[in-house]
């Protein structure tokens, strides 16, 4: 048994509420919070917050948040969902009869599941979704993945043959930043973890660097940069065709280490002959000697680090610009190499001996309506209302949804809400009964973010130094967390009944992993018991004792005593500011899992997807058409996190921002409501006129719209906002992902 925590303490922690991974120091007084600031002593963050982190306690006191398990027990007489607190032994049991009564009438493939972003950064559903989702047998697999970061998965495995290889700025050591679609002053950085992204913006001025950003809006982190140039959303990928074109033209290849591993160079020249700067300046409003002109200093730089970020990945060639980001990394020498794009070693990596490498693949098996191919392992979220709403075999009847809000942040949000209606069955995990939730039969909710441990699985593994932080729950709580969750979700699934021991699955797990590692040839572990490994592992939850078991056989661990100073969750509790493992260090070709150990451009789609540009980007550049793209704010996080009266008050920021030329042209002035029209939606929004857009475009923050009957988010609902993604078009995905196209909609606009 452990003691219990004292009621006045300071306790340090990582912050989970985004990719920056910050240390806060939080102060208990009398078993609540007081207060919470950046641990200046954290290895990583320095002291550094923003507005959303101190919100952890807001967020663990809102009322609006779920503490138990709710069962719906009908509607009111206004139609509203009425539901019911009930034990989570009751809980559970209604689930395995919706489960089963499904699969028994429709088949495993009737359940879908759908894994919102906040799984990313919650320790117990990033190890013990996968159990879940095996169990359930369903290749009905969505996630927010294809609403955000999926063309980065498959541009990895295409080009390096593993889609989690992703390469980062290494911003610290850069010569000259270039940020595409990306603002980290807003979103405090993704795919590349960065905690205190302003300051270190600065520094690559301060040490006489360069930062240029790409954006169709001046953003927070364009004012701060030293050149923004205003581009015409979804146009990235013509415009980094001819830094390619004009690299290649000028001679200014020069691919330094990876030069032997690389091939298809010369199909590349031929592939970019047409997309000259002065063609590309026609397609993405950029000035074709601004063109040259930065190829010239990318290809100049001591380094460069050339990143790109959700407007480039959430278009129609989200994958291509992905692709030639790297291929731009590539040909300048910036590669793998410090100051450039490198690849994070994180501590809770696998470490194996090197295996013949693969083609990577997609399309194992297809969307049952769209036909669009799985990728990563699962479907377009693009697709749900179809495979929800079309009749046929393989029709989903029943759906999971984890930790996410679709209906708010997938396309086409209004046929999505109808979707979830109609199903026959639906189980949501989330500490809110939102727009989405609503729709569930039963909702499992798991504690705070304070009453349970974290670990930043995924983020260190896209971290700019290499890092390790473990922290503990704050408070005890009654509630199961995400791990006990997924753990009973996973017994019901595989007909072992409700009443079940999740502690089962958790040792399962563990003994799979550590058999693993035993069984590896040459391993400091081979050989050894696995009873002997896990009698020695850190006391803590099951998923605590997963990140202790990943730690100690991961690339720094400690291999169970071979290395004495080697991590464990031990050595982390021992150092609550966190541990610093060092710079990024060159990776390739170690990390390449291609066939051969070979860089091949053109191992994917990416001829086809070059001339598919070459015929889409005239009919951008002569419609005419105004665009619409998304924005991001410091106090928001994508749609869970207005419910704090802290993060929404003052100014409403779910407005129209429109360009002064426009809103002249169209009668649109400052404050008015006007009318945004896509193809599949319209809403009506409060114009805002500002020359931060440029003209052609305007732009609505995402995640908003929380107006909806039966969601219990009272300050949300004050505050409600439009959804953005009604106006989102689920016929418009990249092909090579499946990911939607969140931006550059083409919209009209009018007064209300
Ligand atoms: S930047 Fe992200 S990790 Fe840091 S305090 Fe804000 S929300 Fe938390």
């Amino acid at each position: 048994m452990t003691e219990p925590a004292p009621a006045d303490r300071t306790v340090f922690r990582t912050c989970p509420l985004c990719e920056a991974t910050c240390g806060l120091q939080i102060e208990v007084r009398d078993g609540a919070v007081k207060r919470i600031r950046g641990d200046r002593d954290d290895v990583f963050s320095s002291g550094f917050i923003c507005p959303k982190g101190s919100t952890l306690k807001q967020l663990h006191e809102d009322p609006d948040r779920l503490r138990k398990p709710v069962v719906r027990r009908g509607v009111d007489h206004d139609g509203a969902p009425v539901f019911a607190e009930v034990s989570w032994d009751e809980a559970f049991r209604v689930v395995e009869e919706k489960l089963t009564a499904v699969r028994e009438r429709h088949g495993a493939e009737a359940v879908g599941v759908y894994l919102g972003n906040p799984n990313v950064h919650l320790l117990g559903a990033a190890t013990h979704t996968r159990p879940f989702l095996k169990a359930l047998g369903s290749r009905s697999r969505f996630s927010a993945s294809t609403v955000d970061q999926m063309p980065r998965h498959v541009a990895s495995g295409y080009l390096y043959g593993s889609g989690v290889s992703m390469p980062v700025p290494d911003m610290d050591r850069t010569d000259l930043f270039v940020l595409l679609g990306a603002n980290p002053f807003a979103s405090n950085g993704s795919i590349c973890t960065a905690p205190g992204f302003p300051d270190r913006i600065d520094a690559v001025r301060e040490r006489g660097g360069r930062v240029v950003v790409i954006d169709p809006r001046r953003s927070r982190t364009a004012e701060a940069a030293d050149l923004h140039l205003s581009i015409r959303p979804g146009t990235d990928a013509a415009l980094l065709a001819a830094i390619v074109h004009h690299l290649i033209g000028t001679d200014q290849v020069s691919m330094g280490r990876v030069s032997a591993l690389v091939e298809g160079t010369g199909e590349l020249a031929a592939a970019v002959e047409g997309f000259t700067p002065d063609w590309a300046a026609g397609v993405t409003g950029i000035d074709a000697d601004q063109i040259r002109s930065l190829a010239d200093e990318i290809g100049a730089a001591k380094s460069a680090a050339v990143y790109g970020r959700i407007g480039t990945t959430t278009v129609e060639f989200g994958t291509l610009t992905t692709w030639l980001l790297d291929v731009v990394a590539i040909l300048t020498g910036n590669l793998d190499e410090p100051g450039g794009m490198m690849f994070p070693r994180a501590a809770t990596e696998r470490v194996r001996p090197s295996r013949p490498g693969r083609t990577y693949r997609v399309g194992r098996w297809a969307s049952r309506v769209s036909g669009r191919p799985e990728v990563q392992g699962e479907l377009p979220a693009a697709d749900m209302p179809d495979e929800m709403m079309e009749p046929g075999d393989g029709q989903l009847k029943m759906m999971f949804t984890c930790a996410g809000n679709p209906v708010l942040s997938c396309p086409d949000g209004d046929r999505m809400d109808e979707a979830f209606a109609s199903l026959d069955a639906m189980v949501s995990v989330d500490i809110y009964l939102n727009e989405t939730t609503r729709h569930a039969d039963v909702i499992l909710p798991p504690p705070s973010a304070l009453e349970k441990s974290h670990y930043d699985i995924a983020f260190y593994g896209l971290s700019i130094r290499n890092i390790s932080n473990f922290s503990d729950a704050v408070f005890d709580s009654d509630a199961l967390t995400e791990e006990d969750i997924y753990a009973k979700l996973t017994l019901i699934a595989l007909g072992m009944g409700a009443g079940s021991d999740p502690e089962i699955v958790h040792d399962q797990m563990l003994r799979e992993l550590l058999g693993a590692e035993t069984a590896v040839e040459g391993s400091p572990l081979a050989a050894r018991e696995v009873d002997d490994l896990l009698a020695q592992l850190a006391e803590g939850s099951g998923s605590v004792r997963v990140v202790d078991a990943m730690l100690r056989t991961g690339p720094y661990g400690d291999q169970f005593g071979a290395d004495p100073d080697g991590l464990s969750v031990a050595k982390l509790r021992e150092n609550p500011h966190g541990i610093d493992l060092g710079a990024l260090e060159p990776r390739i070709p170690a990390i390449l899992k291609t066939v051969g150990d070979r860089i091949d451009l053109f191992a994917g789609p990416f001829l086809e997807e070059l001339a598919r540009l070459d015929a889409r980007a005239t009919e951008w550049a002569m419609d005419g058409r105004l665009r619409l793209v998304g924005r991001r704010h410091l106090r928001s996080n994508n749609s869970w996190m207005h419910n704090l009266e802290v993060l929404v008050k003052g100014k409403a920021r779910c407005t129209l921002q429109i360009n002064p030329a426009d809103a002249a042209e169209l009668g649109i002035t400052d404050g008015i409501d006007a009318i945004v029209r896509s193809r599949v939606g319209q809403v009506v929004a409060p114009v805002e006129v500002t020359d931060s857009v440029m003209p052609g475009v305007v732009s609505l923050p995402h995640g908003w719209g929380h107006d909806m009957a039966g969601a219990k988010m009272d300050v949300a609902r004050r505050h409600a906002g439009v959804n953005s993604n009604v106006l989102t078009d689920p016929a418009v995905v990249d092909p090579l992902s499946g990911t939607a196209a969140l931006n550059a909609i083409p919209v009209e606009v009018v007064r209300a």
